[in-house]
């Protein structure tokens, strides 16, 4: 059994070692706790739910799919409807019950980061009035106060980001953390110990090599497919163990490791949106499992055979 002063001798020869050694790379070492974090999630993204094609079927396989992984957390990565941006709210409420099915037969502990696609009457194309709070239909089905927020499981701190900037303009929305979320982490990273290893889920990629991957080594990636300002994001984490990051919107199987955080583009649930594989990644989601700062993950399919005919 560990004592309270076995335990605080550990922690100053760690503070010891860690002040001759600085750098980088000091909030990545084990710390007292780290052997004792064990963690496995679930990251689901982009379900672009609606109620044709037997999508309602493929949504009830996903999640007794990720139910038999029996993760101690599911974080879905948004887009978990489709079109809400451009619709009428009331046009969508049949694909928010579509999605509500699934997410409420998801066991333990279920929470989700906002899409584009989940932002309800932004910019409607049917004539009806623009909401003034495209983010509420969201917030009321999700049972959330807010779309960013942070809590602690297994001794990982997750903080769940809201990447949604609406732009107006010709491109819509752009991926970016606007001035009051950058305040909120900066505060919220105040509670957090340095060791302590830090999940973040947010719709819009920080880190992507998608478009060098489809497009060559020279791309530019679009505003709309990536978090502009995603330095001043990753700047907030520098003195902090950003183990993990979990990311949506591009509907591929991807990750990235730079420096000590492991980037993941999660897939998508839709596929192609309900078309069948895009760009190779089949219809699935991610299984993450962490053991202190090791990071495993792999890709699961749930069989899916599309339906959605190539017209439509
Ligand atoms: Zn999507």
């Amino acid at each position: 059994m560990r004592t309270y002063g076995q335990f605080l001798a550990k922690s100053l020869l760690l503070s010891a070692v860690l002040a001759a050694t600085p750098g980088v790379s000091d909030v990545f070492a084990a710390d007292e706790e780290s052997a004792q974090r064990k963690l496995k999630l679930v990251f689901f993204s982009d379900v672009h739910a609606r109620t044709e094609w037997g999508t309602p079927d493929a949504m009830a396989r996903a999640a007794a799919a990720m139910n038999a992984q029996e993760p101690n957390l599911v974080i879905g990565g948004g887009d978990l409807i489709t079109d809400g941006f451009q619709s009428s709210a009331a046009s969508v409420e049949s694909r928010w019950d579509a999605y509500m099915a699934m997410h409420n037969a998801l066991k333990g502990s279920v929470h989700s980061v906002i899409g584009n696609h989940d932002l309800v009457a932004a910019i409607p194309e049917d004539g009806t009035q623009p909401s003034d709070d495209p983010r509420s239909v969201f917030r009321e089905r999700l049972g959330v106060d807010r779309t960013y927020y942070s809590f602690d499981i297994n001794g990982y701190h997750v903080m769940l980001l809201d990447s949604m900037q609406i732009a107006g303009d010709r491109t819509k929305y752009q991926g970016a953390i606007g001035a009051e979320q950058l305040a909120w982490i900066k505060s919220d990273l105040k509670s957090v110990p340095r060791h302590q290893p830090i999940i973040i889920a947010m719709h819009i990629p920080l880190l992507t090599s998608f478009y060098q991957a489809t497009q060559g080594a020279t791309a530019v990636a679009p505003a709309g497919r990536v978090i502009v300002n995603n330095l001043d994001v990753l700047d907030l984490f520098r003195n902090h163990n950003l183990l993990l990051v979990l990311q949506g919107h591009l509907h591929v199987s991807e990750s990235i490791r730079w420096k000590h955080t492991t980037f993941i583009t999660g897939g998508a649930v839709s596929g192609r949106w309900w078309r069948g594989p895009w760009h190779g990644t089949e219809e699935g989601f991610t299984v993450v499992t962490l053991d202190g700062n090791d990071v495993e993950w792999e890709y699961v399919t749930y069989g899916w055979q599309a339906r959605r005919p190539p017209d439509q």
